[in-house]
């Protein structure tokens, strides 16, 4: 290819909007162009780094016995509303009708429309296991699409789904793609963890983010300093955090704190470590068919909701913070909240000051950190302005719920090896999660098993961010001057630079080189513009081809230079070696 016949918009200027080095570099070197909010076309250059992210996904799925399958983009809603999804999934699905009021949406994922066509061929145990994937186009409306390719509203994944007689064969199949993952994120030069990841409802291990290291990313993930675990935030565990030495032991008793709300506020009124103060957070949980309650999450002050874990321990779609006004209405006190059985108990306690006997009997649904079980000497809030309670033992609670919902924080200790947990930031390019049958089950997926019995198959769906991984190739390998790719995912090995076009022999030998690099296997580009060199140059180093052969005055010597795009080192180059020395150089 020359460079003078492709489209190759270089740009001085990035975009406005553009904060993140991936977002910058791919507008500023040409590889992708914005069409609206989220919507980008690929040009010459990005196509050629999409084709090449491509085909190690497929060869390397190809390899692990998946099959390659292409499904429509616009997908019947009859089957979203069948899987329950047609609401849960919310503004990020594009729906529409066609012109006889048939109703679509714009497919955000493909579970359901693969589930469908499995169940159409597939309807025994013989034809299992299989695995059917696709590389393609997805649309989900983003609230807020961003950073270039990052977070598109239209994106390119590969989508993956496995069928199985049963969920050991699902799990082994789950590990195989795990290994897989790794293989394809490895090859690509990524510097990447894989770490447990929220998983709903069903919970466990079944579920595996992988996560390109990067201060860019947008995910939280834990990681042990002393052993190999790591956790996206939603779903990171933690050993239980020490008790601080002194409890302040007290009766059970209400106790008068005028304006006393926050947990910072009650720890220094009462000198107490917020370890021993109960934390009250009231949230609006959203259910399906537009249901919502108020619920009251306890923790320990010293600690932290995490929104997704709670969500997860009422079944949940999503929180939302209540009102004052909301609060009220199911008689709670906010900034004086407490567990209301204590409250209950407390109110019976003989000699106590008077109690406003409305506080205990607000009927809402409680939530308990499983810290706090059997906590004892706790203050917590009385519901009733301006009164906690004190020397609260929490063992006497009957009946209530208590899940791991507080997040964990750094410097806790790794609930494996003890180790010092701390935070690192990462980019999901790849999530790979243990199914079963949430979606064979509604949609009616069956198959006859060895004896004759119908099931609904056990599925496991893997997905890759295939467009993202090249903002997150880019995020990891820049610097101040532009991309540089690495090798196998590179829009072309190496460039030949012609230094001066108008001098013939530097043109002749440029070509040459050119023509002998292709000879030699390598994909290469011949910079044959008559542009000045230094601005050709600038274009190597934005662009980020992994090599240049630059023919230019030392030609009059025999010598040729070459540059290595990661270090900008030079080296001189007998014209007849270049071939090598650019082969040494990619290998
Ligand atoms: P995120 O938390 O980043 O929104 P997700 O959990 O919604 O991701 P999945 O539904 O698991 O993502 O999709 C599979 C993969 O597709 C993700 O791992 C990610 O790499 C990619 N992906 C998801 N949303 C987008 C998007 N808006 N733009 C580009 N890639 C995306
Ligand atoms: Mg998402």
């Amino acid at each position: 290819m020359k460079f003078s016949n492709m489209l190759i918009p270089t740009l001085k200027e990035a975009p406005k909007d553009a904060v993140l080095p991936s977002h910058i570099y791919l507008v500023r070197g040409g590889f992708i162009y914005q069409v609206a909010s989220g919507i980008y076309d690929f040009l010459p250059l990005g196509k050629r780094v999409l084709d090449k992210v491509r085909a190690i996904v497929k060869e390397e799925l190809d390899t692990a016995g998946c099959q390659e399958v292409q499904l429509g983009l616009v997908t019947p809603a009859e089957l979203w509303k069948k899987s329950g999804r047609y609401e849960k999934y919310g503004a990020e699905l594009l729906r529409f009708e066609d012109r006889k009021g048939n109703e679509f949406v714009l497919g955000p994922t493909h579970e359901e429309m693969m589930v469908e066509m499995v169940k159409q061929f597939v309807g025994s145990y013989k034809q299992l296991p299989m695995n059917l994937y696709q590389i393609n186009l997805k649309f989900r409306d983003e609230a807020r699409p961003r950073f270039g390719l990052m977070r598109g509203r239209e994106f390119i994944m590969k989508d993956g789904y496995s069928f199985h007689a049963d969920q050991e064969d699902m799990v082994r199949e789950f590990e195989l793609m795990e290994a897989t993952y790794r293989k394809i994120f490895t090859r690509m030069g990524l510097d990447f963890r894989v770490v447990e990841a929220d998983s709903g409802a069903i919970g466990g291990e079944g579920s595996k983010e992988f996560m390109v290291l990067a201060d860019s990313g947008e995910d939280t993930i834990v990681v042990c300093e002393g052993c190999d675990y790591g956790a996206n935030i939603e779903a990171a565990v933690r050993k239980a955090p020490e008790a601080p030495a002194e409890a302040p032991e007290a009766e059970l008793n209400r106790f008068r704190t005028p304006g006393i709300k926050s947990i910072e506020e009650l720890s220094k009124f009462f000198s107490v470590d917020p370890y021993y103060l109960v934390k009250a957070v009231a949230k609006k949980a959203l259910y399906d068919g537009g249901k919502s309650e108020i619920v009251i999450f306890y923790l320990r002050g010293s600690d932290e909701l995490q929104e997704v874990k709670a969500a997860n321990a009422v079944g949940a779609n999503e929180l939302e913070d209540a009102s004052e006004e909301e609060l009220r209405a199911a008689g709670l006190t906010p900034g004086f909240m407490g567990p209301i059985e204590l409250i209950r108990n407390a109110g019976v306690i003989e000699g106590a000051p008077t109690f406003r006997e409305e506080a205990a009997h607000p009927n809402v649904r409680q939530v308990f950190d499983e810290n706090l079980k059997n906590a004892d000497h706790m203050i917590c809030g009385a519901n009733e302005e301006d009164y906690h309670l004190v020397g609260c033992d929490l063992s006497v609670l009957k009946d209530v719920t208590f899940k791991d919902i507080a997040q964990t924080q750094e410097g806790d200790a790794c609930a494996r090896c003890g180790g010092r947990l701390h935070y690192t930031k990462g980019i999901e390019v790849g999530h790979i999660f243990q199914l079963g049958t949430r979606y064979s089950e509604p949609l009616e997926a069956t198959f006859l098993d060895a004896n004759g019995k119908r099931k609904p198959f056990e599925m496991g769906t893997y997905g890759i961010g295939v467009s993202r991984l090249l903002a997150a190739i880019i995020e990891q390998h820049h610097d101040e001057k532009g991309c540089v790719w690495p090798a196998p995912v590179a829009p072309f090995e190496a460039v030949v630079v012609i230094g001066n076009v108008k001098d013939q022999q530097q043109k002749e030998a440029g070509e040459k080189i050119y023509d002998a690099l292709k000879e030699a296997g390598v994909d290469v580009l011949l910079d044959d513009r008559s542009e000045r060199f230094g601005f050709k140059m600038k274009d190597f180093e934005l662009i980020g081809f992994p090599c240049a052969v630059v023919v230019g005055k030392k030609l009059a010597d025999g010598v040729v230079e070459v540059i290595e795009r990661s270090t900008l080192e030079r080296e001189d180059v007998a014209i007849e070696r270049a071939v090598d020395a650019v082969k040494a150089k990619l290998a």
